[in-house]
C-alpha cells in the first residue's frame, strides 16, 4: 500500500476547492454578467417565459456543492489509478502536440457519447424518479444548475474521465484544458439566455455543436436534446425536438423592448 488514509484526504480537500472554484467562477461569470449586469439589455433573449426563484438558485448551489464532494472521491480514485500505473499523465517530451489535439477531440467526442445515452438511460422512468428528477427539478435553468445532480447522477457523470483514461492515455495540460472547456459548455448550456450567432442554426459548418436553446428546451419539455456538446446524436436517434430550430430563430428575432414612459419614472426615482 503506498498511500496513507492522511495523503487521501489532503488529495480529497484538494480536488474539492479547485473544483468548488471552477464551479463557483464559471457559474458567477455566467449569472453576474448576464442575469444581473446586461439582464435589462438582454431579457428579450431569455428563452423561457418565467425566470427561476432565489430558492431554486439555492437548491442548485446546494446540490451543486454534492456533486463536488463526488467529483472529488473520483479524483482520488483517479489519483490512485495514475499512482498504481493503470492510468497515464503523459508529458510533451513523450507524447508531442499531435497526440495532445487527438487525445483532447477524442476526451470531448467520448463525453458527448458517454452523456447522451447516460442521461437517455437516466430519463428512463424508474431511474429517472430516483436519481434524474432533481436536475429536472429546475425547468427554467440558470447558471447555478450546471452541477445540480443526484449524488448517483454526479458519480455517473464523473466516470467517464477514469473510463478513458483506461484506455488512452492525456496531457496533464489537456485535462485541465478539457475540466475549462466542460465548465464553460456546461455554463452556457445553462444560460437561459440565447447568445449564439443564427450560423449556430444555419450553416451546416456550425450546426452540429449545441446552442443554448438546445438544452434549454430539455429543461423545459424534457423529453429531447438530451446531448451535450454536438447535436449529432439528437439528430440521429431522432430525439431532437422538432421545434429546435425554430424556437432559436424566434428568441433571436425578438426586439428589445423600448423603456416605456413607467419604467423611465421609476428609475428615475430610484
Ligand atoms: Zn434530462
Ligand atoms: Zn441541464
Amino acid at each position: 500500500m503506498d498511500w496513507t488514509w492522511e495523503e487521501l484526504l489532503y488529495r480529497f480537500q484538494t480536488y474539492f476547492i479547485i473544483d468548488l472554484i471552477r464551479y463557483v467562477v464559471a457559474a458567477s461569470l455566467g449569472y453576474l454578467i448576464i442575469w444581473k449586469l446586461c439582464g435589462k439589455l438582454l431579457q428579450h433573449r431569455y428563452i423561457q417565459k418565467k425566470k427561476p426563484s432565489l430558492k431554486q438558485h439555492w437548491m442548485e448551489i446546494r446540490y451543486s456543492i454534492s456533486s463536488i464532494a463526488i467529483y472529488g472521491i473520483v479524483a482520488v480514485g483517479i489519483f490512485l489509478g495514475i499512482r498504481s500505473d493503470l492510468f497515464h499523465i503523459v508529458n510533451f517530451e513523450e507524447y508531442g502536440w499531435g497526440f495532445f489535439f487527438l487525445s483532447l477531440s477524442l476526451l470531448i467526442v467520448w463525453h458527448d457519447f458517454y452523456f447522451y445515452w447516460t442521461h437517455k438511460w437516466m430519463h428512463h422512468p424508474k431511474i429517472y424518479r430516483h436519481v434524474h428528477k432533481v436536475h429536472h427539478r429546475s425547468m427554467s435553468p440558470s447558471p447555478w444548475t450546471a452541477y445540480s445532480f443526484h449524488p448517483i447522477e454526479a458519480f455517473v457523470q464523473a466516470a467517464f474521465i477514469p473510463m478513458f483514461l483506461f484506455v488512452m492515455p492525456i496531457h496533464g495540460i489537456g485535462l485541465l484544458v478539457f475540466m475549462i472547456y466542460q465548465i464553460s459548455r456546461n455554463v452556457i448550456g445553462h444560460l437561459g439566455h440565447e447568445l449564439f450567432h443564427n450560423a449556430f442554426i444555419t450553416s451546416k459548418w456550425l450546426n452540429w455543436i449545441t446552442t443554448t436553446t438546445h438544452h434549454d428546451q430539455h429543461h423545459h419539455y424534457f423529453n429531447h436534446n438530451y446531448g451535450l456538446y454536438f447535436t449529432w446524436w439528437d439528430k440521429w436517434m431522432r430525439t431532437e425536438h422538432p421545434r429546435y430550430k425554430e424556437e432559436f430563430m424566434e428568441v433571436k428575432a425578438r426586439k428589445k423592448q423600448p423603456e416605456t414612459g413607467n419604467e423611465k419614472a421609476v428609475l428615475a426615482k430610484s
